[in-house]
C-alpha cells in the first residue's frame, strides 16, 4: 500500500513551507488509503532546538493533518526518531563497508579545510579528493588501532542513471564527478541525512517520497545507496518551493512564517491550509475557500508543476474571515468558537464587564452571527473597537453636545422607539431611525447617528447604529442613551 512520510528536522519549528509539504503527504496518503508517517530527522545533534520536536507534532495535530504513525503515536516500524535508530544505520554501514561500497576516511578536519580553501581559490566546487579510498587494509587497521577518528564515505560511481521524478520528469545529476565521495557516517557515530533517509525510507516501507525541491539534487546519491544496499527505491515526487511574495526563500528563520505564530494569533488551521495550497499547484484551479475535504477530492499529483509557488501572506486575514464565517454558520463548529470568545472576553475585559450576562452563550452567539464577515479573527472582537460590547463606555456630555445641542431630544425619542412593543430587527430599527429625522427637522440625520453611536459605544466608528442596538439589546441601549444624555 501507499506509505508516505514527512521528515522534518527538529532544528526549527514548523513553518508554512513544512506545513505545505506535510499537507501534500497527508492528502496523498488519504487519497490512496495509505499511511502518513511523521519521522523526526534529528541526527544533527548540535543543531537541535528544544521543544521543536513536540511542537511540530502539536502543529500537525492542530492543523487537522495528524500523522498515522509518529513519535507520539508509535506504529509498526518505530521508533520514529532517527536518534533512536542508530543501530539500523550502523548495520547498513557495515554492509556497505563489507561490500566495499563504502570506506573509512581518516582525513583530518584540517586537511578537509585545506581542500575547501584550494577549491575556493581556484573557483571550483569544493570536492573531497577521495584519498582514503586507496588506503590498504593494513593502513586502515593501523589507524583503527591508533583510535584515529574517522568518518565513513560512500564510494560513488560514475554514470548515474537518470530517474523519473513524478513532478520533474526525467532527472539526472552526475554527482560523482562534482562532489567526491560523500559521508554517510560521522565520527560521532551519527549518520548523515543521506544514509538515515535511505535506511528509514526502506525500513519504514515508504512507497512515495514527497519532499521539497531542494532535495532533488540529493536523490541520485540516495539512488546509488539503494543500489549498493540492494534495496528497491521508492518513487519520488519533488515539490516546488514555497516562496515569499517577493520571490525570496520562505525560511525557517523568519519567525513570521511559523505555524505556531499564526495559531497563537488566532488564525484557523483551515485558513492556513487553504492559503498554502492556493498559490501552488496540484489542483485544477486556485481559489479561496477550500476545506480539507475539498483539497482531498480536488488534488491530483500530476497537476503539480515545477513552478515555485509565491505565498501572499497579506491575503491571510481575508482567508481567515472566510473560514471564520463558515465556522460561525456551522451548528457543529460554533460551540467551540463560543467557548473561545468567552475565554477571550474574560481574559481581556473580565474585571470590568458591564454585566456577567455578556458571557452567556446567547449574547456571544448573537454577536458572532451579526459580526461574521466583518471580522478576520475571533480576537478582533476583544479589540478596543468592540469593547463597547463588553464594557460600558463613559461618554462626556460635552462631547455629545458638541455634535448636536439636541442630544437630549434625540435620546428621548430613541428611547421611546426602543421601548415600543414591536419586534425589533436591524431593518425595522434602521427604518424607524430614519423616520426620527421627520420629528427633528432642525437636526441632520448624520448628527443623530453620531450622537447615538457615541452614546452607545463611546466610539465614532463601528457597526451601524441599528446593529449596535440589536447587539446590545433594547434595555442596555436605553440605559446607555439615558446615562449619556442626562
Ligand atoms: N530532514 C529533511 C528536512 O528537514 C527532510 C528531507 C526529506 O524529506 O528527505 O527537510
Amino acid at each position: 500500500g501507499v506509505r508516505v512520510r514527512f521528515g522534518p528536522s527538529p532544528t526549527g519549528f514548523l513553518h508554512l513551507g513544512g506545513l505545505r509539504t506535510a499537507l501534500y503527504n497527508y492528502i496523498f496518503a488519504r487519497k490512496h488509503k495509505g499511511s502518513f508517517i511523521l519521522r523526526l530527522e534529528d541526527t544533527d545533534q548540535s543543531r537541535l532546538v528544544p521543544g521543536a520536536a513536540e511542537s511540530i507534532e502539536d502543529m500537525l495535530e492542530w492543523a487537522g493533518i495528524a500523522p498515522d504513525e509518529s513519535p507520539r503515536r508509535g506504529g509498526p516500524v518505530g521508533p520514529y526518531q532517527q536518534s533512536q535508530r542508530l543501530e539500523l544505520y550502523h548495520k547498513a554501514t557495515e554492509k556497505l563497508l563489507e561490500s566495499g561500497a563504502a570506506y573509512r576516511c581518516f582525513c583530518t578536519p584540517q586537511r578537509l579545510e585545506l581542500l575547501r580553501k584550494e577549491a575556493l581559490r581556484s573557483q571550483q566546487i569544493s570536492r573531497y579528493d577521495n584519498r582514503c579510498r586507496h588506503l590498504t587494509a593494513q593502513q586502515t587497521e593501523e589507524k583503527l588501532t591508533q583510535k584515529t577518528p574517522y568518518v565513513v564515505r560512500f564510494q560513488m560511481e560514475k554514470g548515474v542513471e537518470p530517474f523519473q521524478d513524478m513532478v520533474y520528469g526525467c532527472y539526472q545529476n552526475e554527482v560523482a564527478s562534482v562532489e567526491g565521495d560523500f559521508v554517510i557516517m560521522k565520527s560521532d557515530g551519527f549518520p548523515t541525512y543521506h544514509l538515515a533517509c535511505v535506511v528509514d525510507d526502506h525500513e519504514m516501507r515508504v512507497s512515495h517520497v514527497l519532499r521539497g525541491e531542494e532535495w532533488l539534487t540529493s536523490t541520485p546519491k540516495h539512488l546509488l545507496l539503494y543500489k549498493a544496499l540492494e534495496w528497491t527505491p521508492p518513487q519520488f515526487a519533488h515539490l516546488p518551493l514555497l516562496l515569499n511574495k517577493d520571490g525570496s526563500k520562505l525560511s525557517k528563520r523568519q519567525g513570521d512564517t511559523l505555524v505556531e505564530h499564526f495559531a497563537k494569533r488566532g488564525y484557523l488551521p483551515e485558513a492556513l491550509l487553504d492559503l498554502v495550497t492556493n498559490y501552488g499547484s496540484g489542483f485544477k484551479e486556485n481559489r479561496m475557500g477550500r476545506v480539507l475535504e475539498e483539497l482531498l477530492t480536488e488534488f491530483d499529483i500530476s497537476r503539480i508543476t515545477t513552478h515555485s509557488a509565491c505565498l501572499d501572506l497579506e491575503k491571510l486575514p481575508e482567508f481567515n474571515r472566510f473560514h471564520l464565517s463558515r465556522h460561525i454558520e456551522s451548528e457543529s463548529l460554533r460551540p467551540q468558537l463560543v467557548r473561545e470568545l468567552q475565554a477571550e472576553v474574560e481574559k481581556v475585559h473580565g474585571d470590568q464587564l458591564l454585566d456577567p450576562k455578556v458571557l452567556e452563550k446567547g449574547y456571544i452567539e448573537k454577536t458572532l452571527m451579526l459580526r461574521k464577515g466583518h471580522i478576520s479573527c475571533l480576537k478582533d472582537l476583544v479589540s478596543p473597537s468592540y469593547s463597547f460590547l463588553w464594557v460600558r463606555p463613559s461618554v462626556p456630555l460635552e462631547q455629545l453636545q458638541a455634535i448636536s445641542t439636541e442630544s437630549a431630544a434625540i435620546g428621548s425619542l430613541t428611547m421611546g422607539l426602543l421601548r415600543s412593543e414591536s419586534v425589533l430587527t436591524i431593518d425595522v430599527l434602521a427604518k424607524e431611525l430614519r423616520a426620527l429625522q421627520d420629528q427633528m427637522k432642525e437636526t441632520k440625520f448624520s448628527s443623530i447617528m453620531k450622537v447615538l453611536r457615541l452614546a452607545l459605544s463611546g466610539l465614532q466608528h463601528g457597526p451601524s447604529v441599528a446593529e449596535m442596538m440589536i447587539l446590545l439589546g433594547p434595555e442596555e441601549s436605553c440605559q446607555r442613551i439615558q446615562r449619556a444624555v442626562s
